[in-house]
């Protein structure tokens, strides 16, 4: 599942598509067929309201909360914001011709293609389909947004995370769980959640209660470490995840634990599933 720094990368590359115009929106079957049978597959609007609203409009800006895009839209007459989740295996495709895209199992489900004003298609692709889209006037109106704490990057973020983790809400749950709640921090999935934990040296089991100011705010360093360290390697290609060019990420290959049969020192390691995903962990390295 991409994480903050595949979401990321993703919008920095959709750059090209600021300040076209989407001139027409087309839906696969399987988002036609999902609807009919109240599974809302995917686009979660009324289908003609969503082609209604999009079509026409113009991609004003881009940008991201936690693993959330969002694209603004407008016209002379208004704006909308379209918020867009990869889910498992979504993405995006800047293309001349449907044809361009590269993959078979990508080109097979396609899920919406905005044709844009200069005769490219925005093409959304999502195998699993746990992808999601949808319209709101404001992006207030969307709850999660509404609570989700301060992104790494704003100079809030430590003081907010540190509150968070002093909060009686948080103090009974494992640390894993915790950093993987957009409250707190937003954007940090299992992978990046493990990797920071190892680097930290902080069992993943832990609860928060008992761990210090001090190892937690190294905590926090170290998640803004490995997002930053992703960003730099194109990020981490599990199984899905693509750029919008097609291309795989490099940070899969800098892994200390994920995935890993031994840490980097050479001790086996415990996997326990934590939060409802496989959690890797060294007991000797961390405590
Ligand atoms: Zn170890």
């Amino acid at each position: 599942m991409p994480e903050l720094p595949e979401v990321e990368l993703v919008k920095r590359e959709l750059t090209p598509v600021i300040n076209l115009k989407i001139t027409d929106v087309e839906l696969s079957q399987y988002i036609y067929n999902g609807h009919k049978t109240n599974k809302r597959t995917i686009v979660k609007d009324n289908l003609e309201a969503f082609k209604t609203l999009v079509a026409g409009k113009m991609i004003m800006h881009i940008g991201r909360r936690g693993k959330y895009l969002y694209f603004l839209l407008g016209d002379e007459y208004e704006t909308t914001h379209l918020v867009s989740h990869l889910g498992m295996s979504g993405a995006y495709f800047i293309v001349s011709d449907f044809e361009d895209i590269k993959e078979h199992n990508f080109k097979k489900h396609w899920q919406v293609i905005f044709s844009l004003d200069n005769g490219q298609k925005l093409i959304y692709s999502d195998i699993r389909r746990f992808g999601e889209m949808h319209t709101h006037e404001s992006l207030h109106d969307f709850p999660p947004f509404a609570r989700m704490a301060p992104e790494y990057t704003d100079e809030l973020s430590l003081d907010h995370y540190m509150t968070m983790m002093r909060a009686k809400k948080y103090e009974n749950k494992p640390v894993k769980a915790a950093i993987m709640d957009g409250e707190v921090i937003p954007g940090v999935g299992n992978i990046y959640a493990v990797e920071s934990l190892y680097l930290s040296h902080i069992l993943p089991t832990r609860k928060v209660k008992n761990i210090s100011d001090k190892r937690l705010h190294e905590l926090f360093d170290r998640i803004t470490e490995v997002f930053e360290l992703s960003l730099s390697r194109g990020g981490s290609t599990i199984s899905d995840y693509r750029s919008v060019t097609g291309g795989k990420g490099e940070m899969q290959n800098s892994f200390n634990v994920y995935q890993r049969k031994t840490c980097p020192l050479g001790h086996p390691l415990k996997t326990k599933v934590i939060n409802t995903r496989n959690t890797f962990y060294c007991t000797t390295c961390q405590r």
